[in-house]
C-alpha cells in the first residue's frame, strides 16, 4: 500500500497531534540548490515517505519493540519552495522548522540537499540550547568559503560559526578535497574526524562506544545518506567509493538512537534520479525506523502507559 504521509502516520502540519506535542515531527525539505554538482535531491523527502512496502503497526526484531507504539509520530509536510531561489527556500524552510520544532519532541528533516540541515540545527538549538552533533557523512562539510555562502560542502561550519554545536563527531569521512586546513579547523572547532580509514581498523562498534561515553545532554543526528558505499546508496549527489555498509549504518543509528536523547534527526541527499530499485530511498526510510523504533524502546522503559 502506497501512503503519502511517513509509513501513513497522521498527518499534522505544526507537528501537534490531539491538541498536544507529538515526540517525533518530520518535515520534508524538497531543496537541492544547495548542491554543487549533481541536483535531484529535491525529490528525496517522497521517495524517503513512499519507499516501504510497509503498513500500520510494526515490529523492530533488534530492538525487541513495535516501531509506532509508545511514541506520537506525525508528518508535518513539506516546506514551501521559492523557485530558483535557496536563499528564500531555505528561509521558508526556516519558519516552517522553527513552528514544528515547538511542537515535538524530536524533529526529523527529510532532505534535500545537505544544506538545508544548517536551518534545521537553528531550529533544534532554539528549542534545547547548542547540541552534540553527530554526522554521518563521506564529506565533513565544513569547506572554507570567502563569502558566508550556504550549501552543501560549507553547512557544517556555518554551524560551527553560529554557535549551534557544542561537540561533533563526524563518522565516515574518505576520499578526496582539501583536507589539510578543512581538517584542522574541524579539530580547533571540537569536530573530531573517525574516517573511513580509522573505522576500518577499530571496527564501527568501536568508534560509536567511543563516541556514547563522550556525549552527553540533547543530540542531533545527522545522516548524509553518501556515508553509505556507493553499491548500497547509488541514488546520491557526491557518491564517494569506500564507505559503510547499509547494516553498519542503521546499527550505529540503533546505537547511538538508543543510548543518547536525540532531539534532531535528519537523513539528506537522497537523490532519486540516481537511484536504482529505491535501494537508496529506502536505506534513508530504514534509518529514520531505526530513530523511531529506538526512541520507542526507550520510552517504554520510562512510562508506565499502555501502548498506543
Ligand atoms: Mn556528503
Amino acid at each position: 500500500m502506497r501512503v503519502s504521509t511517513f509509513h501513513g502516520v497522521p498527518e499534522s502540519t505544526d507537528g501537534r497531534i490531539e491538541g498536544r506535542a507529538s515526540d517525533v515531527a518530520i518535515v520534508g525539505a524538497p531543496l537541492d540548490l544547495g548542491a554543487a554538482d549533481r541536483p535531484g535531491a529535491r525529490f528525496g523527502p517522497d521517495a524517503i515517505r513512499t519507499a516501504p512496502y510497509l503498513a500500520g503497526e510494526i515490529y523492530h526484531l533488534a530492538l525487541e519493540t513495535k516501531v509506532f507504539a509508545y511514541t506520537a509520530v506525525v508528518d508535518a509536510g513539506d516546506s514551501d519552495i521559492s523557485i530558483a531561489d535557496h536563499v528564500q527556500s531555505i528561509d521558508n524552510l526556516r519558519k516552517k522548522l522553527r513552528e514544528v520544532v515547538a511542537n515535538t519532541g524530536c524533529l526529523v528533516t527529510l532532505g534535500g540537499d545537505n544544506s538545508i540541515v544548517l536551518p534545521a540545527l537553528e531550529a533544534v538549538v532554539e528549542q534545547h540550547g547548542p547540541i552534540s552533533l553527530v554526522h554521518f557523512d563521506a564529506h565533513t562539510d565544513t569547506w572554507g568559503d570567502d563569502t558566508d555562502r550556504l550549501m552543501h560542502a560549507t553547512v557544517i561550519r556555518r554551524a560551527v560559526e553560529q554557535g549551534l554545536i557544542r561537540r561533533g563527531h563526524q563518522i565516515g569521512i574518505r576520499g578526496f578535497g582539501p583536507f589539510g586546513e578543512v581538517l584542522r579547523w574541524g579539530e580547533e572547532n571540537g569536530l573530531t574526524v573517525w574516517s573511513m580509514d580509522t573505522i576500518e581498523q577499530l571496527g564501527l562498534d568501536e568508534v560509536v562506544q567511543s563516541i556514547l561515553l563522550q556525549l552527553t545532554g540533547p543530540v542531533y543526528l545527522s545522516v548524509d545518506i553518501d556515508v553509505l558505499d556507493p553499491a548500497y546508496a547509488p541514488g546520491t549527489g557526491t557518491p564517494e567509493p569506500g564507505g559503510l555498509t547499509t547494516r553498519e549504518l542503521l546499527r550505529a543509528i540503533r546505537t547511538l538512537a538508543r543510548n543518547l536523547d536525540v532531539v534532531g534527526f535528519d537523513v539528506v541527499e537522497v537523490s532519486p534520479p540516481y537511484d536504482t530499485s529505491e535501494i537508496t530511498a529506502i536505506a534513508a526510510n530504514r534509518c529514520v525506523m531505526e530513530l523511531l523504533g529506538a526512541k520507542t524502546r526507550r520510552a517504554r522503559e520510562t512510562t508506565d502507559e499502555v501502548p498506543r
